[in-house]
């Protein structure tokens, strides 16, 4: 592989982005950095330390005092740390992806992690995930992709997802937080979510995962 590359997956909640990153770089031997997870453990310290997100004073001291970590273990699972604690089993839920898409949208909190993963990013040899990685964070990244479904689908999946971790919720409820996100991913001020103008996007509604990696895959290896 090329030093330098970097493969861009961008795209709205339970849309499968994980899932597709995760495959795509470990056939493809590179690192994976799942961008969410760090707003998911802002999120989480934000549970913890309530404040008001909206004053920038509460906020800056509040992310002054958050270490954030993210590493691959030996058997290639990411582990989340926030100030050294390992909260990889602590941000799935959906009170966590709630407010993590709540303190996505301020400034100070995207900085703060943009600058994180453009130093993770720096040597390149990685697949990031997001929703800014192809548009925002890594606008010359090698290859980008944007992932979409209907949002049925993605309630759908995101659904299986949690019951596998023994999370029950309701279609009706999981639709309505997902287009809930979707709007607030999409309609904020600070890198909303949309496709950059050279990704290829895939509408993933009819193919399961091993397609989509495939696709990417197959992508890669004809431009190369
Ligand atoms: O991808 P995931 O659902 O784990 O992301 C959690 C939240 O973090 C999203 O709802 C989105 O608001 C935010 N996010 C973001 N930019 C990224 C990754 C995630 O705003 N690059």
């Amino acid at each position: 592989m090329n030093q330098g590359l970097i493969i861009t997956i961008d795209g709205p909640s339970g849309v499968g982005k994980g899932t597709v990153a995760k495959s795509v770089a470990k056939e493809l031997a590179l690192a994976y950095l799942d961008t969410g997870a760090m707003y998911r453990a802002v999120a989480l310290q934000v549970k913890r330390n309530p404040i008001n997100i909206d004053n920038d004073t509460e906020l800056l001291s509040l992310l002054n005092n958050t270490e954030i970590g993210i590493v691959n273990n030996q058997d290639n699972v990411l582990v989340i740390t926030l100030n050294n604690e390992d909260i990889t089993d602590k941000i799935r839920s959906p009170e966590i992806s709630r407010i993590s898409s709540d303190v996505a949208t301020k400034r100070l909190v995207r900085k703060k992690l943009v600058e994180l993963q453009r130093e993770i990013g720096l040597n390149g040899n990685i697949v990031v995930e997001g929703r800014d990685m192809g548009t925002y964070v890594f606008p010359e990244a090698t290859f980008k992709f944007y992932l979409d479904a209907t949002l049925e689908e993605r309630a759908l999946r995101r659904r299986k997802q949690l019951m596998e971790n023994n999370i029950n919720i309701d279609l009706d409820n999981m639709t309505k937080e997902i287009e809930l996100r979707d709007k607030q991913d999409k309609g904020r001020l600070e890198s909303p979510l949309h496709p950059a103008p050279n990704a290829v996007i895939i509408d993933t509604t009819n193919l399961n995962a091993d397609e989509v990696t495939n696709r990417i895959i197959t992508e890669v290896k004809v431009s190369k």
